[in-house]
């Protein structure tokens, strides 16, 4: 029995306590920067060696890497384009030929129009915001409704 009270005081295993808490701190520091300083493939998460700022292993894993980031993106860019083209859709079905026609919001969300994608907005000098989809636009009116109009036939 090394820390007996027999044989080691109670100010000695206080002290050997603290050292190896010391030791421990130090050598858990030494492990962060280590792991730190340890750089891996961004690809194929292997372990890199030589310069710190390399972040592929070779061309072949910085190609996947970067061809994979543009598949999402442009996934992305053609998930919203098939919204904005389903809302343009809608809003040209309600509005064929006249300048300007009002519907329930409720119509739209039948049809799918989808409110939180339009391609740009525009505030008449009275104040009254419009959302564009391309050339249609629409402004939102009291009790639910919605006024559909066509570029040319905003009124300022
Ligand atoms: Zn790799």
């Amino acid at each position: 029995m090394l820390f007996s009270k027999k044989f080691v005081h109670k100010r000695t295993i206080f002290a050997l306590l603290e050292t190896y808490l010391i030791f421990l701190i130090i050598h858990l520091f030494e492990i962060t920067t280590k792991m730190e300083t340890l750089n891996y493939c961004n690809e194929c998460k292997k372990l890199l060696n030589g310069r710190s700022d390399k972040k592929f292993c070779d061309e072949g894993c910085r190609n996947n890497h970067n061809n994979r980031l543009n598949s999402i993106a442009y996934k992305n860019v053609k998930n919203i384009n098939k919204i904005l083209r389903i809302n343009r859709n809608v809003l040209n079905s309600l509005l064929p030929n006249e300048d300007k026609t009002t519907v329930s919001q409720k119509t739209l969300l039948i049809l799918g129009f989808n409110f939180e994608y339009y391609t740009h907005t525009y505030q008449t000098k009275a104040g009254n915001q419009y959302y564009f989809v391309y050339e249609y636009g629409y402004l939102k009116l009291e009790n639910n409704r919605i006024m559909i109009v066509k570029n040319k036939s905003i009124s300022q």
